[in-house]
């Protein structure tokens, strides 16, 4: 992956005492190639390099004592810069409604990106409005009824023989007699830029004045993605974009070139097909995790918003009484698991982005659903206190659970090591702390 490459290209600057002008010139040319094969647009690479290169080629930087990390921090900032340097939020209306009108190609994601800003939205407070614009396909408006259902939100519809543009200008009386303050249109896309669709999005535009026009294209198109979106902001003056399936085989040219070739940013990044898989884009976290320097405060942020304050602290109490039990273990690694697939949250600790790393961590996602699998097997008392647990029984859990009496074994013993730290912890933590011998 793009990632891995330029990490190879950085850990031979790294290893270098002092760096001749060549060297960087050599670095300079692989990260080029890297990008050029992860389909970053062939000017946007040129006019990337040539800037670091001049940055990077100068005295202040060769004479340096670390100058890899150097080059690799001018990297860092002109790969941040060119996806726009930092976040920007979606504008919201002084009066409401606050408008936000979805576009993109058929199939881009729309729909899903809808539902899942409608999610954050609501989450940060808001009250919004799906509204269902696209009548052509025969199942959308279904899509996105199914999607307010789960997220327990209204969804505005006037059924397939109404036109989007009546459909749009109902959704503001609508929204504004059920108390609705941010409408969300969910309009039609075509496989092709058509004619007909931008002439029915410019109509809509027209019409309803949103304050926000978001363009949603499919990260893994790479260059076409790009050509999309140049399109599209040419007919509507597009206010931001929304990439998705980010956690595709995304090879970067889109996220890497889009900002540089519409001047438009992107606003946030779809990263999976669940409706809590919407991220805010952060052009500096989005560099420092493609070059491999992790992505610290993401995953602080996840932490925070899957971890449960009350649970952590009741653990904590049991691991200072020394009850710790299977249940309440398998109960961290649900919380751990809210988090996301364990290599994604590994990818965003420096120094394990790379896949050659992960496989040696060998905390898989299997491997997870194996320890739930066994755990779940097992009666309450078992869980409670799994010393219990006799040959016959292992047999019974691992057939219950379709794993194998070693797997059950290793468990075991993995869950008894566990608590032997604890208690050293416990018993380390009560003498420095709990000594009344204070000075
Ligand atoms: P629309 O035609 O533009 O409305 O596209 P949809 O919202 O119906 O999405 C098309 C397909 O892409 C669906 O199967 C979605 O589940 C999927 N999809 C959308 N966003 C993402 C994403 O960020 N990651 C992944 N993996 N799939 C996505
Ligand atoms: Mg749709």
């Amino acid at each position: 992956s793009l990632a891995e490459k330029l990490q190879d290209t950085f850990d031979k600057l790294r290893g270098k005492g002092k760096l001749t002008e060549k060297d960087v010139k050599a670095a300079l040319k692989e990260v080029k190639m890297a990008l050029l094969e992860a389909d970053v647009n062939y000017k946007v690479v040129k006019d990337f390099i040539s800037k670091i290169e001049e940055r990077a080629v100068g005295k202040e930087v060769m004479e340096s004592l670390t100058p890899g990390q150097h080059v690799i921090k001018i990297v860092n900032e002109e790969m941040q810069e060119l996806m726009g340097g930092s976040k920007e939020d979606i504008a919201i209306s002084s009066e409401p409604p606050t408008i936000i009108m979805m576009v993109g190609l058929q199939g881009s994601g729309k729909t899903t990106s809808a539902g899942k800003l409608a999610r954050k939205l609501s989450k940060d407070g808001k009250n919004p409005l799906l509204v269902a614009a696209d009548v052509y396909r025969p199942a959308a408006i279904r899509q996105l009824q199914v999607l307010g259902e789960r997220l327990e939100l209204p969804v505005f519809s006037m059924g397939e023989d109404s036109n989007p543009v009546d459909i749009a200008k109902g959704s503001i009386n609508y929204a504004a007699s059920h108390n609705c303050d941010t409408i969300i249109l969910d309009t039609a896309g075509r496989l092709h830029i058509d004619q007909e669709m931008m002439e029915e999005l410019e109509n809509i535009k027209g019409t309803v004045e949103p304050d926000e026009i978001l363009l949603v294209v499919d990260a893994m198109t790479g260059q076409d993605a790009v050509n999309v979106a140049k399109n599209f902001d040419q007919r509507l003056d597009i206010d931001g974009i929304v990439l998705t399936k980010m956690d595709g085989d995304a090879r970067g040219g889109a996220a890497l070139s889009i900002k540089a070739i519409t001047g438009k940013p992107i606003k946030f990044a779809g990263t999976g097909e669940k409706l809590a898989d919407l991220e805010t884009f952060h052009p500096d976290r989005m560099s420092s995790r493609i070059l491999g320097m992790g992505d610290v405060l993401s995953l602080i942020e996840k932490a925070e918003k899957s971890i449960d304050q009350e649970k952590a602290k009741a653990l904590e109490e049991k691991l200072r009484k020394n009850e710790f039990t299977l249940e309440d273990f398998m109960e961290q690694m649900e919380q751990v698991r809210n988090m996301g697939p364990m290599d994604e949250i590994l990818g965003m600790i420096p120094g394990m982005g790379g896949a050659k790393q992960l496989k040696n961590m060998q905390v898989d996602d299997k491997q997870l659903d194996y320890i739930e699998a066994i755990i779940s097997s097992m009666t309450p008392e078992e869980r409670r206190d799994p010393e219990v647990i006799n040959g016959s029984r292992r047999k019974r859990i691992a057939q219950g659970s379709g794993t194998s009496i070693q797997e059950v074994n290793r468990l075991l013993k993995q869950f008894r090591q566990i608590k032997k730290m604890m208690k050293q912890l416990n018993s380390g933590k009560m003498k420095k702390g709990g000594g009344l011998n204070l000075p």
